[in-house]
């Protein structure tokens, strides 16, 4: 039923009961169809095209769901569910968003028998709760000492993601990097700087003990190399004033013009003397560095760059201990920091500041090199999910077998517990089962192989309790993940399963919508509704 109310202005459009909740479920399950074909190592790719033509080439569910700038209000919610799992895990989104589609898909085959909303929603809640308790039973521990199944885990995290030829490279410095930085348990994934470089290969990106700026020195005059770098940080410019822009002189001869010019030279060199009295030789300024200071600040044999990013005056700060100082007045030898070497490297035809050496060793950068942006774009992806991934792991130190293993015997067990229930929940938490399931059917599906001979074998092999077989892409097999090293961290099954069944118990819950269309047109519920229709 849709419907107008005449409480309500011409422009409102409103849908009701059975249409709201019909409209949002089908949106909810395109958007789940789009990412679906992208899952596994053998997922395709999205080239996704911007209103300015910018491409992105991606198999990353969350880039691709923001990327495409996703309107309507129920997909719009779909797209939450990718990013809070980015955020809180920085994997598994294209995981939690499937799963959220399907248990609207099911909840819609319990529409049709009749089963109320509140109903569907209560056996789902009663599923995803006992699902963590399953997943706590199934996990296994792993030691942040156990360097090399923390590889395997970022590796796993980068199948099929671009970064395939330098996999082992990657996943040697994610888990390098991140042993440095961890601190009781706790990692601060801002501690590690990524960087990139267009130029060389893949196979070059190297991880940096210190910090890297995509910034050369602003004068050729200037030393390349510093050893015992004194560093200032300092977020003013280092220029002449223009008169044209920031005062009102009036200047009626020459000899006065010249003698103004003169004055802000003055300011000038009072500024560069200034920076060498606190001992500073390296200066990394946030504005503009004019040619004068520039000239004097070379001849004093200073390193200087102009322009940095206040994201990376903050990195230098920590890693170096300088302040970040607003007034020239304020630098002094206790405001500088210390780096045994600031230096200037070349990579292709672009320079790079290199801050070796740092006061605080957990500073570092991961710097990607790659011959197009598009394929440094996508191995930083990757090398982020690793990232996250090998994090979560060193954090909760607990792991749960891939390749479909989980959700089998998930599902498996959500069925023997709803066998216990009485009345309609069961059958919405044997709906939750099968949603699950629609993993290892997708991974199975995506790699070209048949995904109900396949969905057959897992059942079985966890009916006769081998409860880590799962589907090996690698070998196109059925077997004991452990043994594959096809592992992944708990967290992002958990996170996943109770953020996919919250959104699809809040989007089944929704039986009006009304939405003022007025100002640009928000979404086009006539033709979702003849999309619907169709589908
Ligand atoms: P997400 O965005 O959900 O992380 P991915 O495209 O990264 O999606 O795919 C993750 C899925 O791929 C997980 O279910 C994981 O277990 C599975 N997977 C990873 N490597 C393999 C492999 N070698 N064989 C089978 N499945 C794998
Ligand atoms: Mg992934």
């Amino acid at each position: 039923m849709s419907e107008k109310s005449s409480i309500m202005p011409e422009d409102v459009h409103r849908l009701l009961g059975k249409d709201a909740q019909r409209n949002n479920i089908f949106v909810a399950r395109m958007v789940a169809e789009i990412v679906k074909t992208t899952l596994g190592p053998r997922g395709m790719d999205k080239m996704l095209v911007s209103p300015t033509g910018d491409i992105t080439i991606t198999n990353d569910g969350v880039t691709i769901l923001e990327e495409m700038q996703i309107e309507h209000p129920a997909a719009k919610m779909m797209v939450e569910i990718a990013k809070t799992q980015e955020s809180e895990v920085g994997d598994g989104t294209t995981t939690a968003v499937m799963i959220a589609g399907k248990l609207l898909e099911n909840a819609e085959k319990l529409l049709d028998k009749k089963i109320h909303p509140t109903t569907i929603t209560k056996g789902y809640r009663l599923a995803s709760e006992k699902s963590q308790e399953i997943l706590k039973d199934i996990s296994l521990r792993v030691t942040p000492n156990d360097i090399d199944i923390l590889k395997q885990i970022a590796m796993t995290a980068m199948t099929g993601k671009g970064a395939e030829d330098a996999k082992e490279r990657f996943a040697e410095i994610i888990v390098q990097a991140l042993r440095q930085i961890e601190n009781n348990g706790k990692i601060d994934l801002n501690d590690i700087k990524i960087e990139k470089s267009k130029g060389n290969g893949i196979k070059d990106t190297e991880l940096i003990s210190g910090i890297v700026i995509d910034k050369e020195k602003v004068s050729h005059d200037m030393p390349t190399l510093v050893s015992n770098a004194k560093i200032a940080l300092i977020d003013f410019p280092l220029e002449l004033k223009n008169p044209e822009i920031d005062t009102k002189i009036s200047i009626t001869s020459p000899e006065q013009l010249q003698g103004f010019v003169m004055q802000e030279e003055r300011e000038i060199k009072g500024m560069v003397e200034k920076v060498k009295i606190s001992g500073a030789n390296v200066i990394f300024c946030q504005k503009g560095i004019d040619d004068f200071a520039q000239y004097l600040l070379a001849k004093e044999g200073t390193y200087a760059c102009r322009r940095v990013a206040r994201s990376d005056m903050e990195k230098i700060s920590k890693a170096t201990g300088a302040k970040i100082v607003s007034n020239i007045n304020e630098l002094t030898p206790f405001e500088t920091g210390n780096a045994q070497t600031v230096e200037e490297i070349k990579h292709g035809t672009d320079s790079m500041t290199y801050i070796t050496g740092c006061q605080n060793p957990k500073a570092l950068t991961i710097l990607i090199h790659g011959g197009t942006e598009h394929v440094i774009d996508e191995v930083e992806r990757a090398i982020k999910d690793g990232l996250g991934d090998v994090s979560c792991v060193l954090q909760s130190e607990l792991v749960v077998p891939g390749g479909g293993a989980v959700e089998i015997e998930l599902a498996r067990r959500l069925r023997e517990f709803s066998n216990g229930l009485f009345g309609r929940e069961q059958l919405a938490v044997e709906e939750f089962a099968s949603a699950l399931e629609f993993i290892p059917i997708t991974l199975a599906e995506n790699a070209g192989l048949d995904p109900i001979d396949i969905l057959t074998e897992l059942k079985s092999r966890h009916d006769s309790g081998e409860r880590n077989a799962g589907l090996n892409l690698f070998k196109n097999k059925v077997e004991n993940m452990l043994e594959a090293q096809i592992i992944e961290p708990l967290k992002i099954k958990s996170q996943a399963i109770s953020s996919a069944s919250e959104v699809a118990n809040m989007i089944l819950r929704i039986d009006d919508v009304i939405a003022s269309t007025g100002k640009g047109q928000d979404f086009n519920m006539k033709k979702e509704k003849e999309m619907y229709d169709e589908f």
